[in-house]
């Protein structure tokens, strides 16, 4: 276990896999059902993939793919709303092997917002496309496009309704609560101003080590709900939510506006680059040094085949996978 999370180490090929952090400590137990059979089910494709000789870069992209065509997470389809009810996502990918990277934002339409940040990486001479500009470079690499509606689902229509009554971004744990939304009003502890039976969707990500020692990471989100538009959180944003070098692979959930304070992927990679730190160290002393208490959580391979996660929140979906055997998903500490 490393910062509240788990570590396996070997050297060979390794995945781990997120699917948000913060987690409603009263969701129905089919809810972590299902949350933790597509956890599994990435898990096995990316392993399968990997031991098939896949590169980590082809890896997080095809695992962040599923994950955003399924609509439990908060990623594609099933992404939170903005505060007039739309959808606008973003994604980003990084290649440890070279540090080359490709981001995404404010994307309404793309179906795979994983894949274009894949292209803008790729086959743009920039690292980071949003909004009309973004949508129009979709559209010149002949990506699946939808329209906005597909990522909407009748969950967080529902969602954006308690958020906007109690008015509240989620994710803040923080923010004062509304009488009507108070403990003893709802006679159960309330988390983000809304009673805890309610179920907020969470960012995905994926990170892995190939057998070749090759690090790289991918996040998505649709965001915050309720969040306003043109809210760019730290998911897209590399060094913030995602990030990739030759020694590691990070990617990040919770908080954005935390997260991008604290740099929090790149400071995991920085602390192995200048100082030297295993992994697990590392990521420890990120979320307990860099990290305000109770807004995010990582997850992370090293190039060594360590797998490490960490977050100090209530939760985080989780899983990993390594070429010795080890497998394991989990939400709670
Ligand atoms: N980090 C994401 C954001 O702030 C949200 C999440 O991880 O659930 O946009």
């Amino acid at each position: 276990m490393c910062g509240g999370g788990e570590m396996a180490k070997k050297a060979g090929w390794a995945i781990a896999v997120h699917g948000g952090a913060g987690v409603d400590p009263a969701l129905p137990s089919e809810r972590q059902e299902r949350a933790k059979r597509l956890l599994r089910r990435c898990l096995d494709l990316g392993s399968h993939a990997l031991a098939a000789g896949a590169s980590a870069i082809d890896v997080v992209e095809a695992v962040v793919r599923e994950l955003e065509t399924d609509p439990t997470f908060n990623s594609g389809r099933g992404s939170a709303l903005t505060s007039e009810g739309t959808v606008e996502m973003e994604a980003s990918i990084m290649d440890g092997q070279h540090r080359r990277c490709g981001a995404v934002s404010g994307l309404t339409t793309v179906k795979n917002p994983v894949s274009l940040a894949r292209l803008v990486m790729d086959r743009s001479p920039h690292s980071y496309l949003a909004f009309e500009g973004a949508e129009r470079f979709a559209r010149l690499q002949g990506v699946e496009t939808v329209d906005n509606e597909y990522f909407i689902t009748e969950d967080n229509v529902g969602m954006l309704k308690l958020a906007k009554e109690a008015d509240s971004i989620l994710f803040d744990y923080r923010i004062p609560l509304a009488e009507s939304c108070s403990k003893a009003a709802l006679g159960i502890e309330p988390m983000n101003g809304l009673p805890l039976s309610v179920y907020a969707q969470e960012t995905v990500g994926c990170v892995a080590v190939d057998a070749l020692g090759r690090c790289a990471a991918a996040t998505s989100t649709g965001g915050l709900m309720n969040k306003s538009p043109g809210r760019v959180g730290d998911s897209p944003i590399v060094g913030a939510g995602t990030y990739a070098c030759e020694l590691c692979a990070v990617s990040c959930t919770g908080e954005g506006e935390a997260i991008l304070r604290a740099t929090l992927a790149r400071d995991v990679a920085a602390l192995m680059e200048y100082k030297g730190l295993p992994l697990c160290e590392a990521v420890d002393y990120a979320i307990r040094v860099r990290l305000d208490e109770g807004k995010a959580g990582l997850i992370a391979v090293s190039s060594l085949g360590d797998v490490a996660c960490g977050f100090n929140c209530t939760g985080m979906f989780r899983g990993y996978a390594t070429s010795d055997g080890l497998l394991d998903v989990a939400i709670w500490d």
